[in-house]
């Protein structure tokens, strides 16, 4: 105030001393306001006056206006933000509205930051001719968030002051703020409407963001609840105590959770802050899957340890200390985690990268609360939306990394069960083709071990057994088909003298040969040659009858007679054979074909060998050739 308005204060009160209560002032440096004019209120900080007192100056001391120094130097504002570095002094703000119009009307004074400690406003209407002259208008207002909600006379989470002019006063409003911690003043003047308008918009907004956060914490706590993976629950604890965070810097904590205890309203921020860091380092811990035993987790498990420190001492430091040491922490909780991140998304690890991209929004976020913390946003609730747009953005991304994470182990997963299917089915492939094999080998030889059971080894004739088997059967189908059969047995003729002469070896392959001549001989397809003992075969001839039967065994007998062998001393050997034939009778068994052939045989060697005999039915005597 300069000396002219001194004097003119101590005119004023003389004049009025005694008759009401004011005082004289000045609403000078800073031009009066018009209230009614829109554009003027839009520009307030054009209008507005401040002073820092320091302590130890008068103003510092002083209780209400009316005790501030005549001789106040007052500060224009100069349409800058108030914006007061984090210091111990009472700022003084002086603002003078006036009312043009010809109707008694209503505004708001609106101060938009809840954490101030303490705010009183005064009002003084400036006497209409004399308007250095001042009555007090209404009962100072003394508020703050060091006093309980219901000081502020109106339910709201900002400030507001109502201002009821009449038409043409003029009136100044002198604002005392104290406060702890960073100090912004940021003042609106707005009629009802505005300020309902306002309102309404806002609680839209953050009803959407608040309740988004709140289903997200919620579904997340599920997710945990369900699949017992931790991260989930980290993740509803960051996005509960980052909104928690928020509620207190908004101003709503103090409204709707502790109006009565300005106390918790004091702490809710620097406490909310500090859970918010623990809750951060926690979510990245484990989503980021630090692995244990590295210098990451040493430092993250730091950082949490550290945050219960903290947490401890936000209730035993005064709240400017607290703040401090708290914003340092999540700031140290913020640089670390991002760090971190990038070292796991160098590592190869991918939905890191969306974990970077949420935290990028974090740090523009952190940094925008630092500056509001301090003091240095000059109007921090005007930039809460960006603020939520940039907590919600990060929320959402963070909801990505982790639908990115679960989408890595469920193709992870999926890899494992693909890869061991390839190998089941690999195994079974080669097992299927093993089976296969031995099958294969088993088969051939059970081929070669019936084939061994129905051979003669020496000749590779039929054998005896083959021909007990075969004999029955040709009997049974050539009297189903009326077609002959006949059996020849051939005899080789003093076999015995081959053996004693040359030895069993050259016996040996003497009967190879007459095996031979046998198989040489044969023709038809179902025709078979048996060696059935030592030196005797026999021939099976379906559809054959005696006399083809006849004509074979001569054959026969003549191709071994013809065929000389030649012995070891080199003797060339002539082997002979005899026959008998037998051709099956009516209603004949095996074994009386067999006898009968045999009969005939016999008559063949009587008869001299070499020779064939045909047998006769059981009634007529066999006969030779
Ligand atoms: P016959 O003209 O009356 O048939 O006189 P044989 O000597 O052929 O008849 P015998 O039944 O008296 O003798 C059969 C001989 O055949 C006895 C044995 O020395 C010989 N023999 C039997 N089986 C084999 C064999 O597998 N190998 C050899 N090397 N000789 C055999
Ligand atoms: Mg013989
Ligand atoms: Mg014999």
């Amino acid at each position: 105030m300069t000396p002219r308005f001194c004097a003119l204060l101590m005119l004023g009160l003389l004049a009025f001393a005694g008759i009401m209560p004011g005082y004289s002032m000045a609403a000078e440096p800073c031009p009066t306001l018009q209230a009614t004019n829109p554009e003027a209120r839009s520009a307030i900080n054009h209008h507005l006056c401040f002073h820092s007192a320091r302590p130890g100056e008068p103003a510092h001391a002083a209780q209400s206006a009316s005790e501030l120094p005549v001789d106040m130097p007052w500060t224009p504002a100069n349409g800058h933000d108030l914006v007061f570095s984090h210091t111990d002094a009472v700022y003084w703000i002086q603002l003078t509205v006036h009312n043009p119009g010809a109707n008694r009307a209503l505004w708001y004074l609106k101060l938009n930051y809840p954490l101030l400690d303490e705010i009183t406003f005064w009002q003084y209407r400036h006497q209409p001719g004399s308007p250095d002259v001042v009555t007090e208008a209404a009962p100072p207002l003394t508020t703050g968030d060091s006093l309980p909600f219901a000081t502020r006379g109106i339910d709201y989470r900002y400030y507001l002051l109502p201002v009821t002019l009449d038409p043409s006063e003029r009136r100044t409003i002198t604002i005392r703020v104290h406060s702890s911690g960073a100090l912004n003043v940021p003042l609106a003047l707005m009629t009802p409407e505005e300020v309902i308008a306002e309102s309404n918009h806002l609680t839209l907004i953050h009803g959407l963001f608040y309740g988004a956060l709140l289903i997200l914490a919620a579904f997340n706590l599920l997710l945990f609840f369900s699949s017992g993976t931790r991260y989930y629950f980290y993740n509803a604890f960051y996005i509960s105590s980052m909104a928690m965070f928020l509620f207190a810097m908004g101003g709503f904590a103090n409204q709707y959770f502790w109006p009565e205890s300005a106390q918790l309203a004091n702490l809710s921020i620097p406490l909310t802050l500090v859970i918010c860091s623990a809750a951060m380092a926690l979510f990245g811990w484990s989503f980021l899957d630090v692995s244990a035993g590295t210098i990451s987790e040493s430092v993250l498990r730091g950082l949490v340890w550290s945050a219960v420190g903290f947490l401890a001492l936000t209730f035993l430091l005064p709240y400017s200390k607290a703040i401090l040491l708290n914003t340092a922490h999540a700031l140290m909780v913020i640089a670390a985690l991002s760090v971190i991140a990038t070292i796991r998304w160098r590592q190869g690890y991918l939905p890191a990268f969306w974990y970077i991209a949420a935290w990028m929004i974090m740090v523009v976020g952190a940094l925008a609360y630092a500056l509001a913390a301090f003091g240095y946003l000059g109007d921090y609730l005007a930039r809460e939306v960006m603020m939520q747009a940039a907590v919600g953005g990060q929320v959402i991304l963070l909801n990505y990394a982790m639908v990115q994470r679960w989408r890595l182990l469920n193709q992870k997963l999926l890899d494992i069960e693909h890869q061991a299917r390839t190998e089941l089915e690999f195994k079974v492939h080669e097992r299927t083709a093993q089976l296969r094999n031995t099958m294969r080998e088993l088969e051939q030889a059970n081929r070669k071990l019936a084939s061994l059971s129905l051979n003669d080894a020496l000749t590779g004739l039929h054998n005896r057994r083959h021909m007990d088997n075969l004999l029955p059967e040709l009997c049974r189908e050539a009297r189903r088909t009326g077609q002959p059969l006949s059996l020849a047995l051939v005899d080789a003729d003093h076999f015995k003298r081959i053996n004693d002469s040359w030895g069993h070896d050259f016996g040996d392959q003497c009967l190879r040969h007459i095996a031979t001549c046998l198989k040489n001989q044969i023709k038809r397809p179902r025709d078979v040659a048996v060696r059935f003992g030592g030196e005797e075969f026999a021939l099976l001839l379906p559809g054959t009858d005696a006399t083809g039967a006849s004509k074979l065994c001569q054959d026969i007998l003549e191709a071994v007679r013809d065929s000389r062998i030649t012995a070891p001393d080199g003797t060339a050997v002539s082997l002979t054979v005899s026959a008998g034939i037998a051709e099956l009778g009516v209603e004949e068994q095996p074994d009386s074909l067999f006898r009968r052939a045999d009969e005939a045989l016999y008559a063949s060697k009587a008869a001299g060998r070499d020779a064939i005999t045909l047998a006769q039915h059981s009634s007529e005597p066999a006969s030779n050739s």
